[in-house]
């Protein structure tokens, strides 16, 4: 279906890297040899996600899969910064919900205001203007700068709406939205009409109002996949209230209390939790009822279920007040709308790739990619920091290695520009 809705994408997003220092060195007339002026490497910019109420699909992201903010220039001489990036803003509908794509946990629910940062710019590296000492006025080096967080990860809408309309296509959904909303769902005498799912402000009275979804209706096996209606339950996720909408007719042959069973069978195969959220049935086409004992009976089937029953023509405007007045009353004492926690917890950086480790002048150097990716998330002011960083090293051997090299106590460490007194 090439106009099919696109409401699941699956996105690569990279934050910039940070500019390197720079190597510099002060020259001014009259001054034999100037000091180091190097400045440091401007922040990678970050990837923020933020709530666009315009927006009501993730259609743009099936065009356009990788996202990138700009890197952070490098630092100059005179002690001058690089400039930071430029973040990248990326706009999603309300409800969305931003899972890691390898394990599935949740790193955001888009259902606020606040943005979200999604991946942190690198740091700039320090310019040799840092590095200066009595002994080692000259410095040489300069520190790169460090790449920015990137993640795969899939984008899932999950609207965000009170009362979750459920039932077989055609059996007048679309047209209950349309009646007591302002919304303008495609409605047509055509199984499968609704394919993109639809939101509408329902006004009950001065200061009482709820959000109703229409989503495309769920057809027998859909929660095996067998076709259109599986996907789209998620939308109904996160509703307080299902009204189960029932034809009662019998102008198409259809027998009520068969199709309502089908569906909550449906329901419960996708989410038994779905299944036990509660439920009004709204019996529509009253208006051409042609066997009022079918009606009836499906009246008794439900009720004796616990579910109230309202008799509706959603096309004629009647009972459509009854069945949302009562929806409101219900709403009153519901829980609200349910946010997702984030499950995502950022993991240290793995020990991996090579360490290589020097014995220079009495300094032990110790260099490595993963020991320069570790040291940027460590806070040095910090007592909890510093002995995360102190059990990371350990776990990683490197204090092995440098005992089995011969190191003593009180020998200096150097690891990426930081120096450390060794101590046992
Ligand atoms: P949906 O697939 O459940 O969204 O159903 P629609 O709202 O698109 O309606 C399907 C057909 O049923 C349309 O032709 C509607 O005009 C018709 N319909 C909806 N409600 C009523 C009603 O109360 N009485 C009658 N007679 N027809 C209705
Ligand atoms: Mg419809």
């Amino acid at each position: 279906m090439a106009s099919s809705f696109i409401d699941k994408a699956r996105i690569t997003v990279r934050a910039g890297s940070g500019g390197n220092g720079a190597v510099a060195f002060h020259r001014e007339k009259y001054v034999a040899a100037g000091g180091p002026d190097g400045g440091d490497g401007g922040r990678g910019g970050s990837i923020i996600l933020q709530v666009d109420d315009h927006m009501s699909t993730l259609m743009d992201f099936r065009y356009k899969r990788k996202y990138a903010a700009e890197n952070g220039g490098d630092g100059q001489g005179g002690r001058k910064s690089g400039r930071d990036g430029q973040s990248l803003t990326i706009r999603v509908p309300r409800g969305t919900l931003v899972r890691e794509a390898e394990t599935g946990e949740i790193m955001a629910d888009m259902s606020g205001s606040e943005p979200f940062v999604l991946c942190q710019g690198g740091r700039g590296g320090w310019g040799n203007s840092h590095f200066a000492t009595p002994t080692r006025q000259v410095p040489r080096f300069a520190k790169a700068g460090l790449p920015g967080e990137s993640h795969d990860v899939v984008l899932e809408l999950k609207l965000l709406a009170d009362v979750g309309l459920v039932g077989f296509p055609n059996v007048g959904k679309s047209t209950l939205l349309s009646v007591v909303s302002k919304a303008q769902p495609k409605i047509a005498n055509y199984h499968f009409t609704t394919l993109f799912p639809n939101l509408g402000v329902v006004w009950v009275e001065e200061g009482v109002s709820f959000v109703m979804a229409d989503i495309p209706g769920i057809i027998e096996g859909a929660s095996e996949g067998a076709g259109l209606g599986h996907d789209f339950l998620r939308h109904i996720d996160r509703c307080r209230l299902l009204i189960h909408v029932v034809d009662v007719s019998g102008s198409e042959g259809r027998d009520p209390i068969t199709d309502f069973d089908a569906i909550c069978r449906e329901l419960e195969r996708y989410s038994p939790d779905l299944a036990g959220r509660p439920q009004i049935v709204a019996a529509n086409k009253t208006d051409v009822l042609e066997d009022p004992a079918a009606l009836e009976a499906l009246r008794a089937h439900v009720e004796g279920l616990g579910y109230p029953l309202v008799e509706i023509s959603a096309a004629a405007h009647k009972g459509t007040r009854e069945l949302v007045k009562l929806a409101a009353e219900r709403l009153s004492v519901l829980p609200p709308i349910a946010v997702y926690e984030p499950e995502y917890v950022p993991k240290a950086p793995k020990a991996d790739g090579p360490l290589d480790i020097q014995h220079e002048d009495g300094v032990w150097i110790v260099e490595g990619a993963w020991l320069q990716r570790l040291m940027a998330n460590v806070n040095f002011a910090d007592y909890e920091s510093r002995m995360w960083f102190d059990r990371a090293l350990r776990e990683a051997g490197v204090f092995q290695r440098l005992e089995d090299l011969g190191i003593q106590d009180g020998d200096t460490v150097s690891m990426d520009g930081f120096e450390f007194e060794y101590q046992r």
